[in-house]
């Protein structure tokens, strides 16, 4: 199954479904990682914090030594957790993260929020826990972004991106940033559009991927109570309809309305039936009117919000 790519600032290809990996627990991640890259997903979407890169590592290894896929035609990402923004912890944690993946070099490595915490030693804890009990570090995103360009410099990371920035912070760090971010990860789906920040970024050549492509679903499983009170998207009217005249499946059509905007969308699934539906979802075409009532389901709900987390971070506010 041929997968779209968007062509990144830094001239790479990245294909514009892949497979994300937080909330896979490590004793099927190796298995699902496998099964993801024998499906034909090229992507793979994951992070220090989501706890399982060196199961992720153990189903890539295992992918490569089956001959299903070389190293090269992977697209591996990884985040900086908040506690290494610090410039000099930033590559020895990058190095860390390749050791665990069994690879010399991430596709993409993204500064996974724009919170610096204090450092914890991986020797004593790692990963750290995710939660508020950690107080604010002292480096700024500035710092931070410039370390990480010499991940670029050192070959570790072909490219570098930023995740959960808003406007304000993207303009100031493209004042000073000698490597241009090469995308932007954001919460992006009908519930929240953020159109005005989509469309500056990849009007600044800087490519948007979207999470949480189907809203409310993937909090409801943490218990959040503004997606259990939200409607569930999957199930909305607007898209069930419109999914049944292109006699595709709701999930389908809310990958879609994402990727036909050029935003590269990495949903999970450990069912094999979805799999596969969410990366057969780029070979058909909505029209205008339906993109547009897709997008009129705007209410600017955020779900991944570190304050609703009890993380004292107004990132977005
Ligand atoms: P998701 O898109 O993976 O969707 C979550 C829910 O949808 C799950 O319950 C899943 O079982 C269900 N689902 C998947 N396919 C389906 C289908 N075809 N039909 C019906 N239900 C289906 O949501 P997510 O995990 O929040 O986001 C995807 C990825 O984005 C993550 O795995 C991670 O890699 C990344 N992410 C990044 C950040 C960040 O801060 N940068 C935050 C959240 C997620």
């Amino acid at each position: 199954m041929a997968v779209p790519s968007i062509t990144l600032n830094t001239g790479a290809q990245m294909p514009i479904v892949g497979f994300g990996l937080w909330k896979v627990s490590r004793d099927t991640c190796a298995d699902q990682v496998y099964n993801a890259i024998k499906a034909g997903y090229r992507l793979l979407d994951g992070a220090c914090i989501y706890e399982n890169e060196a199961e992720c590592g153990e189903g890539v290894a295992r992918a490569i030594k089956d001959g299903l896929v070389k190293r090269e035609d992977l697209f591996i990402v990884s985040k900086l957790w908040n506690n290494f923004h610090d410039a000099d912890k930033v590559a020895p944690i990058t190095k860390r993260q390749l050791t665990d993946w069994k690879i010399d070099y991430f596709d993409l490595f993204l500064m996974h929020f724009p919170v610096s915490l204090e450092y914890i030693d991986p020797a004593e804890q790692y990963p750290p826990p995710d939660g508020p009990e950690f107080p604010a570090g002292t480096a700024s995103v500035q710092e931070t972004w410039q370390a990480m360009e010499k991940l670029v410099d050192a070959g570790l990371a072909k490219a570098i991106g930023i995740s959960n920035f808003n406007g304000g912070l993207l303009l100031d760090l493209l004042r000073y940033a000698r490597v241009k971010p090469a995308t932007l990860q954001i919460e992006h789906h009908p519930y929240l559009t953020q159109e005005v920040l989509v469309q500056y970024a990849q009007g600044q050549g800087i490519a948007v991927t979207a999470y949480s492509s189907f809203g409310p679903s993937s909090y409801i499983e943490l218990d959040a109570e503004d997606a259990k009170s939200a409607p569930v998207l999957l199930d909305h009217a607007v898209v069930v309809e419109i999914a049944r005249k292109y006699g595709r499946t709701p999930a389908q059509v809310l990958l879609r309305w994402a990727t036909q905007r050029g935003v590269a969308v990495i949903p999970k699934s450990g069912n094999a039936e979805r799999l596969v539906q969410n990366l057969a979802s780029t070979d058909f075409e909505l029209d205008g009117g339906d993109i547009r009532a897709i997008s009129g389901l705007n209410r600017n709900l955020r779900f991944n919000d570190p304050m609703k987390f009890g993380e004292p971070h107004p990132v977005f506010y």
